[in-house]
């Protein structure tokens, strides 16, 4: 049995409810609230601590290797719940944070040359790929981004009368999940009160509550992202799938404390997290603390790996309770058009532009519609395109000079580049 991953069931079944609200007023503060998730989850709904306990059982009984996997690729649907146009970020914005998750998880992240030499040979290849779903769950070609616009501020904290979050349900003003069992869901959304995001550990959520939420602001590391240092490097979402995959904050559930940690062998105890970007070494519960790793708090410049330990946790989640995940449903059509790379079919001309731009589109599909943004989300201009179109004339004459991003999306694919109006 594994002790310390019980610690949310015995906290919320054993120490009374008191326990469970001071915890969660406590975890409020925080910049993550996974943790203060589950408090909320299992108070509203109790039968969600059985759930738990069963999938503890089941991730503590799975062979923990790749089961002769070498990569797994996961399928992301990303539901973007914006109130205002700077809330709904660009396709180049997701592009970025897959990017992000895509070196993080196979260690190719730039900065992994920055972990201090103690702890390089723990940096584990989590060999895990995420790519957005190409097919949706009823079976029709996607691109793996859902957008709806919502009426509530902040709605990634805001939950219905009957205390079901909002951001998770169509009806309450979110957007429901697609099947869980089978694609990543992360809702990016304004959260507010200093709140970067939160994931759901496996089994401590309603399935229709199941993924990730990050706030757009910190979500990839363009557009909106790009001026929110130090959170503009993707980082919030390497962490929060993290928790996703059942990984606990470095230090374990209690952050003053050296007598618990976060169940993995090869992360030092530690007795808190860690802010900011501290000068290695720094020493805690006798340790030299692993404050780099991305289940602590640090900036995201500062944050550089994920241990061999972690990844033992990661797999034996992925061959157990979210082996759905593997099933590649949703990632099998979607490859060659969900990278950042296929913007190389998209010709901007001339770029800098002044009255007229042209577009030239290789294989449009019908349904495509033309959008141009400035760098901070906003919308500038959408006009229909397609299908068959090889060349199109956009009256730029009216955008103020600068750098804007042209994004064309049609039911199966879309694209990005970005031009210069002087
Ligand atoms: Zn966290």
């Amino acid at each position: 049995m594994n002790n310390c991953a019980l610690r949310f069931y015995w906290s919320c079944c054993f120490s009374g409810m008191l326990f469970c609200l001071g915890s969660a007023d406590t975890l409020a503060q925080s910049p993550c609230q996974a943790d203060a998730l589950v408090q909320r989850n299992f108070k509203r709904i109790p039968e969600l601590m059985t759930l738990r306990q069963d999938y503890l059982d089941r991730m503590a009984n799975t062979p923990t290797q790749a089961q002769g996997r070498t990569v797994v690729s996961i399928s992301v649907v990303v539901h973007v719940v914006y109130k205002s146009n700077l809330e709904n970020i660009s396709d180049s914005q997701i592009f970025s944070q897959l990017e992000v998750l895509n070196a993080d998880y196979r260690l190719l992240n730039e900065n992994a040359s920055a972990t201090p030499t103690l702890f390089t040979p723990l940096a584990a290849d989590m060999e895990v790929e995420f790519c957005l779903a190409g097919t949706d769950p009823d079976g029709n070609p996607t691109s793996g981004i859902v957008r709806r616009e919502t009426p509530w501020n902040n709605i990634g904290q805001l939950t219905a009368p009957d205390g079901r979050p909002r951001i998770h349900y169509t009806e309450l003003g979110g957007n429901d999940a697609w099947s869980p069992e089978h694609y990543l869901n992360i809702w990016v959304c304004s959260i507010g009160g200093g709140i970067l995001g939160f994931g759901a550990y496996p089994g401590t959520a309603p399935p229709a509550e199941d993924g990730v939420v990050i706030d757009p602001r910190y979500f990839g590391t363009t557009g909106l992202a790009a001026f929110n240092v130090p959170h503009h490097l993707g980082r919030t979402a390497t962490h929060e799938i993290g928790h996703y995959f059942n990984l606990f904050h470095i230090w374990g559930e209690d952050e003053f404390s050296c007598n618990d940690d976060d169940d993995v062998e090869d992360t030092p105890t530690q007795r808190g997290p860690y802010l900011g970007c501290p000068v290695f070494p720094q020493l805690s519960c006798g340790n030299s603390a692993m404050f780099m790793n991305f289940m602590d708090y640090t900036n995201d410049a500062c944050m550089t790996l994920f241990t061999a330990g972690q990844k033992v946790r990661l797999w034996a989640t992925l061959n157990s309770v979210r082996a759905g995940l593997m099933d590649g449903v949703g990632c099998s059509t979607t490859a060659a058009h969900s990278l950042p790379s296929q913007g190389a079919k998209l010709h901007i001309s001339p770029n800098p532009a002044g009255e007229m731009l042209t577009v030239e589109i290789e294989n449009l599909r019908p349904g495509g519609m033309l959008r141009i943004f400035d760098l901070t989300g906003k919308l500038w201009l959408a006009t229909p395109v397609g299908p068959g179109s090889k060349a199109k004339q956009i009256d730029v004459s009216g955008l103020p000079a600068g750098v804007f991003q042209l994004q064309i999306f049609s039911e199966t694919n879309s694209r990005f580049g970005l031009f210069g109006k002087i």
